[in-house]
């Protein structure tokens, strides 16, 4: 068996040892003669799997107990939707910081569901940084403040947490979840998908204040009611079972490896070895902000772009994959997620030199 290095945006690489444990129990979940896909979601084990993957959720991450974890389908792309269906009230309207392509997503959907205020915006600075909070226009009136806190493909993450104030704040934290202690009380709402950092596509996890529930609009979607899900276990409809299976391997693997503080430590010497050896080299770089740099996805350009299927044909003969940037901005980009080990780091900088000092 031969793993490779995968710096892929998502779905991206998960733990090997999560990997192998769902394997040993794929014919037979803990003696229960079936495999987690088969099983009823309202049977004893399911719920039992559901319960523990939440309660791993909550340690981890410290969620405090007014806020309601929810287990949903639909993607971040679908929350976009289903965000302002919930929280921007009838007549209501909601800020947004625009910090590059996931937030510009955001921002179109909610258009269809309120008034959207872009409160900031990185777009005149081509999105190399997050706009100053001295800079947002914020509405004390607005129903909520929405960011990105980690713009995929950009590559521009929030180090710090905005102030909003009395109006609730949403993140779309759905590529840096999990890599870095946060203070949940500061959000009023937290969505990510799961498949970048928590486990396989298809789950959808929402972390909602409680006084956020029930003001959804009349024209919201039972299975996409926040207080429906909430009130139902997020049980309503059917949920993403093996997925969440799959989440609660990883959170009990992040809380081996330490925890949050851990993941944090462990993901700024991967980021450090890469951005060091950027600013270093004449070849390569990187176009971001140093206090703004994700240390979740590392977008970068080679000198010359004729040369940049030369380099991910290099980097494919080596076990490196996934390394072509998203197509709107080109150039490469490494996606170094909490389970890329630190060695795929520096394979990655050891053939960039070889790269360098061949067509540098
Ligand atoms: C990947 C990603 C999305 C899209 O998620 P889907 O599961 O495809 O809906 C949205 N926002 C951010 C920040 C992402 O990284």
């Amino acid at each position: 068996m031969t793993r490779v290095f995968n710096f892929s945006p998502g779905p991206a690489t998960l733990p090997e040892s999560v990997l192998r444990q769902a394997a040993d129990e794929m014919m037979d979940w803990h003696g229960s003669g079936m495999s987690v896909m088969e099983m009823s979601h309202r049977g004893k084990e399911f719920m039992g799997i559901h319960a523990e993957t939440e309660g791993n959720l909550r340690e981890l991450m410290g969620i405090p107990g007014n806020y309601k974890v929810l287990f949903m389908q639909g993607g971040a792309i679908g929350e976009n939707a289903i965000v302002p269906m919930n929280l921007i009230r009838s007549g209501g309207s909601a800020d947004y910081v625009n910090t590059g392509e996931w937030s510009k997503k955001s921002i179109k959907e909610a258009k269809s569901y309120g008034k959207v205020n872009i409160a900031a915006s990185g777009e005149a600075g081509n999105f190399v940084s997050i706009p100053k909070q001295s800079q947002w226009k914020l509405d004390p009136k607005a129903s909520y403040v929405h960011i990105c806190s980690n713009e995929t493909i950009g590559g521009v993450e929030y180090h710090w947490t905005p102030d909003t104030g009395e109006v609730p704040l949403v993140a779309d934290m759905s590529s840096n979840i999990l890599s870095r202690p946060i203070d949940v009380s500061r959000y009023g709402l937290i969505y990510a998908g799961a498949q970048k950092n928590m486990g396989p596509s298809g789950l959808t996890v929402v972390i909602v204040r409680d006084d956020l529930l029930g003001h959804a609009l009349p024209i919201t979607p039972s299975a996409f009611n926040y207080q429906t899900q909430a009130e139902n276990d997020s049980m309503y409809n059917t949920p993403p079972t093996y997925a969440i299976y799959i989440a609660g391997l990883v959170c009990k693997h992040v809380k081996e490896r330490g925890g949050l503080k851990a993941m944090e430590e462990h993901n700024r010497a991967k980021a450090d070895v890469l951005y060091d050896y950027l600013d270093a080299s004449a070849f390569f770089s990187n176009p971001v902000a140093r206090e703004d740099r994700s240390l979740m996805n590392v977008p970068f350009k080679l000198k010359d772009e004729g040369q940049d299927d030369a380099f991910l044909k290099g980097a494919q003969a080596r076990g490196m994959i996934q390394l072509k940037g998203h197509r709107s901005v080109g150039g490469m980009r490494a996606s170094i997620y909490n389970a890329m080990p630190i060695e795929g780091i520096r394979a990655l900088v050891q053939y960039m030199k070889e790269f360098e000092a061949q067509h540098g």
